[in-house]
């Protein structure tokens, strides 16, 4: 402490302001098995939780998780489910737009509507898009053209 008061007495003050047990390594605890006091996966999490951290556990936990499941199947299969991708390791998912079960189980735990999640060429607006200049309205049989051919 004496050399550091020669090299920077503001350092040297900062550091007897602070209890010695967070800053000497002659006072840290044998049981953390790290003489590093803080690493990158502690700097990952605080930055993780960050918006979410004043928030109750079950919110926090929600805003935390990622978009990313593994979903146990019958058979004791998994399955990778990405619901922000729309993708699942079964492959269904993708192949016919709409949530496979593995996908629904991952949306429904999460607590996401999973309409929300069915492709867009589903919609009625896509349906609308696609046929609205195709199908054209017609007038009733009474007003036909009249023919002298035989009624079929
Ligand atoms: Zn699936």
């Amino acid at each position: 402490m004496e050399r550091m008061r020669t090299e920077s007495a503001a350092a040297h003050r900062w550091l007897l302001e602070k209890d010695h047990v967070h800053w000497s390594k002659a006072f840290f605890k044998d049981t953390a098995m790290c003489d590093m006091l803080c690493n990158n996966m502690c700097e990952a999490f605080n930055a993780t939780i960050l918006k979410a951290r004043d928030k109750p556990i079950i919110t926090l936990m929600e805003m935390i998780s990622n978009s990313t499941f593994q979903v146990r199947g019958h058979a004791d299969e998994r399955y990778v489910v990405d619901i922000e991708r729309r993708t699942c390791a079964c492959n269904k998912w993708q192949l016919i737009g709409i949530p496979c079960i593995h996908g629904m189980s991952a949306l429904m735990s999460s607590n996401r509507d999973p309409i929300q999640f069915i492709d867009n060429m589903y919609k009625k607006e896509s349906f609308l898009s696609v046929y609205t200049p195709v199908i054209y309205g017609i007038n009733g049989p009474s007003l036909w053209p009249k023919t002298n051919d035989k009624p079929l």
